[in-house]
Order: C-alpha cells, then structure tokens, then sequence
C-alpha cells in the first residue's frame, strides 16, 4: 500500500510551496487507493506555534486536501524518538560521545591548522563503555568512513555522496532531546510511509537520513525530491509573484479546484494537458512527471484556470464557494434575495469569470437593488432619447411571456416599429436594467430579474 505524507513545520502560513507539496503527495495517494498522512513538525519549540497549526489546517482544508488517520504532532512522540536513539546504542550502531563543546572546537581548529577536515571525529566512537565517564554525553550515529551514500531520487536521479563527508551525526542532545532529522526517520518509519515527497532543500537530508534507515535495518522509503517554485522572472519567489499563504489566495476568490489544477502542473506535466479535473489528476499523477527544473509561478495560467474550474462547476457547490470566500475576504455576507438572485443568475454568470469578484461584479445587476443609480457611463447612455426609447418599450414586454425566445420576438418587433437597431437599444437597456454599461446580456439579465423586477427597472430609468 502506498502511504504518503505531508509534514509541515508548523512555523508560519500555508505558503504555495507547502500546498504543491502537499497536493502531490495527496494525489500520488488517492490515485492508487493509498493513504495520506499529516504531520505536524513541531519539534522546534521556539518557532512552532499553535496559530501555524491552524493555519496549516484550514489551508489544506480549503484546498480540499484530506488526510487520513489523526493529526500527528512530533514533538509528542520525542519518547519514541530517543528509545530508537537508545536502542541504536544497543546495537553498537551508535555511541556515547562525551566530547564537551570546547574539545570540538580544539579538534576543528587543529584540524583547520593542519589541512585536515573539520568533520568533528569523535574519540568515542571506538571507546570501551568501560572507560565511560559519569558525565553528559551525547548519541552519534556510527557512519561508515568508507564508501558512499546513493541516493535513489525518482525525481532527481542518482546522487552520491562520499561517506567521509559526513560526519557522526548526534540522534540524542545531551539533555535527552532528540535531533530532527532523527525525529523525521522515526516518525516516517512507524507511520508506514513509504514515498516521501518533498521539496528539493531537503536532498541532503536524505544522506543522512538513509544512514539511520540502514543503521536500523528498515526498508528505505521512495525519495522525490521536489524542485522549488520560482518567480516569473526565474528568480526566488517573491511576495509579489505569489509567494503567499494559501488563504490569500482564497481571499483573493481563486477556487479551489482551480488552485488544485494550476499547483499540479506547477513542476509536474502530463502531455500537454493543462486543464485537468481532480479525477483525471489523480489517475494521471506519477513521479515521472515531475521536472528536474524549477517551476515558474504564473499568475495568468492560474486565472485562466480558474476560469475553466468556475465555468464547469455545479452552480450550487459555486454558490457555497463564493459564500466562503466572502466570509474569508470579510465581505459583506449575501442577504436572502441577493443569494437567491445568485443562484438564478449563476447559469450564465459562472461563463467567463476568473474569480468570485470578477464574477460577483458581473452579478451586481442581480445583487443590487432598485432604485437603480446608474455609473458615469451607465448616466450616459440614459439620455433624454433613450428614455423616451424605454418608456415606450415598456408597456409593449407587459404580454411577452418572458422566455428567451419571446423576449428577443418582442425587442425585435418594437426595434422594426421604431426603425432602430437592437445594438442602439442595447445600451439604455443595459443602464436601465443594470446601472452599468458592462454587463451579461440583456436578456439574460431581464431572465435572471424576472418579470416584475424588470419591468419596474426599465419604469424607473423610462421615466
Ligand atoms: N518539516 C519539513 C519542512 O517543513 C519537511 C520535512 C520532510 O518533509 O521530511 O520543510
């Protein structure tokens, strides 16, 4: 079974970063019936804090990135961490270094005066436990001095590393904390975790971490490490070019299934796929996929995605989106009506909107309410003419038994009797029926208002 897991540092916001990350490992998961895992690294007790937490959840939660299983914090589990350091003790396959800071500091200037690596050697290593002083010590993991490390990455390939490049790592502090990248093995192990996708910064912990798998003789998990997302420019992200917490993105009215689309082609292709559903993604994920050069954040290809996601959505699943997002932007929450006119009005609403104020201006014909008070343009467009245009209009859509169809017959036959061309008619209708001079059709919008409320619009700005 393939068992995936996403592990934040609970130290600040959701970043992009973090969401791709966790995005692939979800679909890598639920594309092959697999489970996915969450993990809270919260060992660094001065960094993490329980807002991050939070932060970090409700971010996935609205990206719609389920785990499995409950929330694992890691700092919980140090008693598990330092057993293993223990037991490694017991194995021979780790020591007892009672080298205080001064001595290391001496080896490392010794070593520096001589030409020599700094790796710290530690005297412990083939001591006696005999010859053990009654003094703190530290757990050093026995690296082999010969031979190398290779890394089996399936995004990156094969990387080697030289043992004598690294050194006797520490597992246990003195104070009987354990060290990180201990934690990570540990926790990774008894989760059951058997991919381990992650961000390319992390490769050269990967070295390290492999001589902890080896040292307790567990099968090694697959290894993808991630390129990181870059800016347009080709440069680090910056804010400016989307370096931002997820939910900025939710107030700024992307949708989620759209996040999800653009964030999955952000380093991973399929064909020239670009436009995908969740299902699709998730048949089609895989590690071969994923390129070895950094992705570069455009924020054009995620609006024109998240166009495509709002114009397929369910209108009802559209209206309970916009809903949270306006609760996330601190928007004004919909009124009973306004909501309903937005359910009617989604149809053709939800058509050429990249995100919920693009499409909430488009509906404000429908979410405002009469009198009417026409924009600059709009007030244009309503002369002297045009209301006497409207006034005499008016009365003759009374009978129209306001279908499409029969909308359309009518504004024909009244532009023949008047001799005027529907497109002069067009704008006055719009300012009438709208207060603007940007709007979805004219008769979209007189369906969407119904009959009374159109009627009483085009009254007003006739008369
Ligand atoms: N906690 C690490 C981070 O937030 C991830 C460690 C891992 O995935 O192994 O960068």
């Amino acid at each position: 079974e393939v068992v995936t897991r996403f592990a934040p540092s609970p130290t600040g916001y959701l970043h992009i970063g973090g969401a791709r990350t966790a995005l692939f490992n979800w679909l890598y998961a639920r594309g092959r019936g697999g489970k996915f895992l969450l993990r809270i690294e919260d060992t660094d007790r001065a960094r993490s804090t329980p807002e991050a937490t939070e932060a970090i959840l409700k971010g996935l939660a609205w990206l719609g990135l389920d785990h499995d299983g409950e929330v694992i914090s890691q700092f919980d589990r140090a008693p598990r961490h330092a057993e293993v350091a223990r037991g490694l003790l017991d194995t021979g396959k780790a020591y007892k270094c009672f080298s205080t800071q001064e001595e290391i500091e001496g080896f490392r200037e010794a070593a520096r005066a001589g030409g020599k690596s700094t790796l710290f050697q530690s005297p412990w290593r083939d001591a006696a436990p005999a010859t053990h002083p009654d003094a703190p010590y530290v757990i050093r993991l026995k690296t082999p001095q010969d031979g190398e490390t290779v890394i089996t990455d399936a995004v990156q390939g094969t990387v080697t590393i030289r043992n004598d490049q690294l050194d006797d790592m520490i597992l246990l502090r003195s104070d009987g904390t354990p060290v990180y990248m201990l934690a990570v093995v540990v926790d990774d192990h008894d989760m059951g975790v058997t991919h381990v996708i992650r961000g390319d910064d992390h490769l050269n912990n990967a070295a390290r971490q492999m001589g902890i798998y080896t040292a307790m003789g567990w099968p090694l998990p697959v290894y993808a490490h991630i390129p990181l997302i870059h800016g347009p420019d080709g440069k680090k992200l910056s804010k400016r070019h989307g370096a931002l917490g997820a939910d900025e993105y939710q107030k700024m009215g992307y949708p989620a299934a759209g996040m999800r689309n653009y964030l999955a082609r952000l380093g991973w292709s399929h064909g020239d796929d670009e436009f995908f559903t969740d299902a699709q993604a998730k048949e089609w994920f895989d590690l071969d996929g994923i390129g070895r050069s950094p992705a570069r954040f455009d924020f054009k290809k995620l609006e024109n995605l998240c166009g495509q996601h709002i114009a397929i959505e369910e209108d009802a699943a559209l209206l309970q989106e916009i809903e949270a997002y306006l609760a996330a932007a601190e928007r004004t929450p919909l009124s009973e009506t306004q909501r309903d006119g937005l359910a009617r009005g989604m149809y053709c609403l939800k058509e050429r909107a990249k995100s919920f104020p693009e499409l909430l201006e488009k509906a404000e014909f429908v979410l405002t309410s009469r009198p009417i008070s026409p924009d600059e343009k709009a007030a244009k467009a309503l002369d002297a003419v045009s209301r006497g245009i409207l006034a005499a209009l008016t009365p003759q859509l009374q009978n129209a038994s306001w279908t499409r169809d029969d909308l359309e017959a009518a504004l024909n036959r009244f532009c023949e009797e008047q001799g005027t061309k529907f497109g002069k008619l067009a704008a006055p209708l719009r300012a009438a029926l709208a207060g603007r001079a940007v709007t979805p059709s004219v008769f979209d919008m007189m369906l969407v208002l119904g009959r009374d409320e159109s009627l009483a619009r085009l009254g007003e700005a006739g008369a």
